[in-house]
């Protein structure tokens, strides 16, 4: 027998110290990782995503479906805002074991972009002639203040993209690893208390960075939210980036600059910098952050390519120094970030401007309109010679420059196609994600359900009083902000009577703003699809039995 100490039993063995494991890079490409870690990474490389344009208007549109390129089918279409949409047949318990080319229909979704502008009569009139032409009348304004079409043919998207762009409409970088469509404030220039307009700031940043090459292959998706209105009505909580109304004692009236909020798997609130930048410095400032997250960002694993694991890694000081000496290369002024307030964000109803017009906010349910919708409020619009529209993050849509005179006149004609400006607060407080009708991740349906939702509520509690929001998503991704809703549902498969059935894992009490907490996931609280509206009954029926005084449904959660 030897006695070399190979060959002693583990047990006799001596300890040892054990040797540090060396540390697996992240990805980054400012720490010199540039050859691709994953997939992703090496189709990004392969090449750049915006050149896929070309192939669409030259090749794929003349050719047919059959012609794409898979890795562009499957990547970088998403780059111009298409997606394959689910083919029927499929469903939510299939989700996860079905090949992604057997889920793809021959149909796309695409997204266009509306960056918080304002759409003049013609422009909702070219969306929805668009949708009644070629998206089979479809049309979902989303909570990324999108519009969403579904069932486009690829024969079909120049021709799409011409009259769009003649309204001053893109889908470029709509979806993909790029700056995804920005959020603006609704009201921005109009809002008799807003502390600053931001638009000229947004238009710029769209003007010099969408479609850049320079930004085209980020880490992941990034979110831009801008509002200069003091209900902080763009969720910047939880977006990657947020340019934020604050007043300096000296300066005056700019933005705070808030990084690293995302939902999904991991939710984080964004850290506030603590600064002030003037209106003109905001797209360099949009620039240093985007190129931090370009060049730092993390490109290994796909689930920690987001900026907020950068910011929660760094931290808010080493990331204001970061952006401050190699992007910007000057100081930026400290000022005391404005807390969000607790209030309502969407706008809804009629209220005065500040050049003595009125604007609308109005609510389709869940965000659901279509072609015929979009025209026959194009046609309002012009016949009460409203100056335009705009989108919001809470899957509605304000009126902007509407004459005093005829406000009730329009109010009544938009009620009657299905736009309200005074819609309950069920009505007023639900959203939806596209869900399995159309989405390839779906486990659930979601809009039709919601829609019933918000039917049998608004019969069960017909003199609410106060706001409560449902967020309703198809899985556990959080399109429709899962977590920041009173009540947050997350489409999953539930057991009932021994089976799997389409139902929700319940979150309570989320919220943004002050006191910004992510609902409460309890465990025990999962709903089938078929029981959600006795469920929701239940908890609120309970919450108006035991709130205290203007106690709101997230503090009695948290109580
Ligand atoms: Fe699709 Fe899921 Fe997003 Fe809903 S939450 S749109 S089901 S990915």
């Amino acid at each position: 027998m030897s006695d070399s100490p190979q060959a002693a039993s583990p047990a006799a063995r001596p300890a040892r110290t054990p040797r540090p494991r060396p540390k697996r890079g992240e990805g980054q490409w400012a720490l010199g990782y540039r050859e691709p870690l994953n997939k992703n990474e090496q189709a990004k490389k392969d090449d750049n995503p915006l050149n896929v344009r070309a192939r669409i208007l030259h090749t794929y549109s003349k050719r047919g479906f059959d012609s794409i390129d898979p890795a562009d089918l499957r990547g970088r279409f998403r780059w111009m805002g298409l997606y394959t949409q689910r083919a029927p047949g499929f469903d939510g318990g299939k989700t996860a074991t079905v090949p992604e080319e057997e889920l793809d229909d021959r149909y796309f979704m695409m997204r266009v972009r509306s960056d918080g502008a304002l759409l003049p009569p013609a422009t909702v009139r070219a969306l929805g002639e668009v949708s009644r032409d070629h998206a089979r009348d479809t049309a979902d304004i989303t909570d990324r203040q999108n519009i969403q079409y579904h069932w486009i043919r690829i024969e079909d998207v120049p021709a799409i993209w011409e009259r769009l762009e003649h309204g001053g409409l893109v889908t470029t970088e709509a979806c993909g690893d790029s700056p995804r469509p920005f959020l603006g404030s609704p009201v921005a220039g109009i809002a008799a208390d807003e502390i600053i307009d931001g638009t000229s700031a947004l238009e710029e940043i769209k003007r010099r960075y969408i479609g850049d090459p320079e930004f085209s292959n980020l880490p992941r998706k990034f979110k831009t939210a801008l509002t200069g209105h003091p209900s902080h009505d763009v969720a910047p909580e939880i977006n990657d980036v947020a340019f934020v109304g604050t007043v300096h004692p000296e300066h005056g009236p700019g933005f705070d600059l808030w990084v690293g909020g995302g939902l999904s798997t991991n939710p984080m609130l964004a850290q506030k910098l603590g600064v002030w930048i003037p209106l003109d410095e905001v797209p360099d400032a949009w620039a240093g952050v985007a190129s931090i997250f370009r060049d730092y960002g993390y490109r290994r694993l796909r689930s920690r390519a987001r900026l907020k694991f950068l910011v929660a890694d760094w931290g808010v000081e080493k990331f204001r120094q970061v952006l401050e000496e190699e992007y910007l290369h000057r100081r930026l002024v400290d000022c005391p970030s404005p807390e969000t307030p607790f209030a309502h964000r969407d706008h809804l109803g009629v209220h005065d401007a500040k050049d003595g017009t009125k604007y609308v906010g109005l609510a389709p349910v869940v965000g659901r309109v279509s072609g015929t919708m979009l025209v026959a409020l194009a046609d309002a619009m012009e016949r009460h010679g409203v100056r335009g529209a705009r989108l919001t993050a809470y899957q509605k849509l304000v009126l902007i420059g509407v004459d005093p005179d005829v406000v009730e006149e329009l109010v009544a004609e938009l009620d009657a196609i299905g736009l309200q400006a005074r819609p309950s607060p069920w009505r007023g407080g639900t959203m939806a994600c596209t869900g399995i009708e159309f989405c390839k991740l779906a486990i659930v349906e979601t809009k039709d359900r919601a829609r019933r939702l918000v039917d049998e509520l608004e019969r069960r509690f017909p003199d609410l009083d106060t706001p409560i929001s449902v967020n309703m998503n198809g899985c556990p991704n959080a399109c429709a902000r899962t977590q920041t809703a009173d009540i947050g549902l997350k489409g999953q498969l539930v057991m009932h009577d021994g089976e799997q059935v389409e139902g929700f894992q319940v979150h309570l009490g989320g919220a943004t703003g002050l006191g910004a907490n992510f609902g409460r996931k309890l465990r025990a609280h999962k709903v089938t699809s078929a029981g959600l509206d006795d469920y929701v009954t239940a908890v609120v029926t309970n919450y108006l039995a035991d709130r205290t005084e203007g106690e709101a449904f997230a503090a009695w959660v948290h109580r």
